[in-house]
């Protein structure tokens, strides 16, 4: 096990830099996630610690070393991405078995380990199967196997489980999740789903075009977000914004971040806007609204709350220690 550390961390790829300048220190074994949209750099800051991509700037450390110029073989780390990359001719056993082959450990301790990842991933009965004669979520599993068995100081996740449908990744999230618990390994995971985000992570690294925006724990991220960016992206469904002019709610050009929850039909209200549809979900109800500028925005309400008729017009209100506001930047003012 491995604290991890990113020092002002840059990328180009060739003149365009797309990371600029990540600092992050990691503790023994914690989870990490990466979160944010597609292209905003996961990928590359997680390949940088991997060794797979070369560091144009700054400095990362595993256990307190610098590994910029260490081979990925030799920075005690294991790697598990999004298409398994299995070998379809070789059984499971031999799947997860093979880095250890390479590495020439010897044969019995390979068995042992084998055996006992197995076990943890309930793959035993498996062992002698081919990739092509398992579910996704095994398939998934001999991946996570496969890091396993290398007893790395860090494991490094890049959306492992976006190729799985919708229920299975909720239970390949929960698995993971307690794995990690069990194993204590320091890792970084990469995904650009927010509830995965919000729900794997001791603490998350929430990116925007190479930049972090935010780091700390989901619940504090979701209650305290630093910028609107991350106000819009964690969350769903996300949060409202408003004009502040308008509503005479603060400086020139600034927007009032309210969150679903903290919006509320009331008559007259503050604003007022037309129901353009409700979504009745069982345990809660989405209603969509349309203000007179055009602004979109949504309430969600308890399901016992009556649900107005589509295209009818309502007043809004909020209580304003729960609204944020947002300079033109983007900044948490
Ligand atoms: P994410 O994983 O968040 O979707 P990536 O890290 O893959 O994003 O990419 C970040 C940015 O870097 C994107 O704009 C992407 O096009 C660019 N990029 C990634 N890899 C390369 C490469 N090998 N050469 C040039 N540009 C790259
Ligand atoms: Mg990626």
């Amino acid at each position: 096990m491995a604290t991890v550390a990113l020092k002002d961390l840059k990328k180009s790829f060739g003149k365009t830099e797309v990371i600029h300048g990540v600092d992050m220190e990691i503790a023994d074994g914690e989870f990490i996630v990466i979160v944010g949209p597609s292209g905003c750099g996961k990928s590359t800051l997680l390949r940088m610690v991997a060794g797979l991509e070369t560091v144009t700037g700054g400095e990362v450390e595993i256990g307190g070393r610098p590994v910029n110029h260490v081979e990925p073989m030799d920075r005690d780390i294991a790697m598990v991405f999004q298409n398994y990359a299995l070998y379809p001719h070789m059984s499971v056993f031999d799947n997860m078995a093979y880095g250890l082959k390479i590495a020439k450990v010897p044969k019995p301790e390979i068995a042992a380990r084998v055996e006992t990842a197995a076990r943890l991933l309930q793959l035993e009965p498996f062992l002698k199967r081919k990739p092509r004669e398992l579910s996704g979520g095994q398939r998934q599993r001999v991946a996570m196997g496969r890091a396993i068995v290398r007893k790395p100081a860090v494991f490094l996740f890049d959306e492992p489980l976006s190729n799985l449908d919708a229920k299975l990744r909720v239970q390949m999230r929960l698995e993971i999740k307690a794995l990690q618990r069990e194993l204590g390994v320091t890792s970084l995971y990469v995904t650009h789903d927010q509830i995965e985000a919000m729900t794997l992570a001791d603490r998350m690294i929430v990116m925007n075009a190479g930049r972090a925006d935010q780091i700390g724990a989901p619940l504090e991220v979701y209650a305290d977000p630093q910028t609107a960016f991350v106000a819009g992206f964690i969350g769903s469904p996300p949060t409202n914004f408003l004009d502040a002019d308008m509503l005479d709610a603060g400086p020139a050009g600034a927007q009032l971040g309210i969150r679903p929850e903290h919006l509320r039909l009331a008559e007259p209200g503050r604003v007022r806007a037309q129901i353009a549809n409700a979504e009745a979900l069982g345990a809660e109800t989405l209603l969509h609204l349309r203000m007179a500028d055009g602004t979109q925005v949504t309430v969600r309400q308890d399901a016992g709350t009556p649900i107005p008729e589509e295209g009818s017009r309502a007043g809004l209100d909020w209580d304003d220690a729960q609204a944020m506001l947002f300079d033109a930047e983007g900044r948490r003012l």
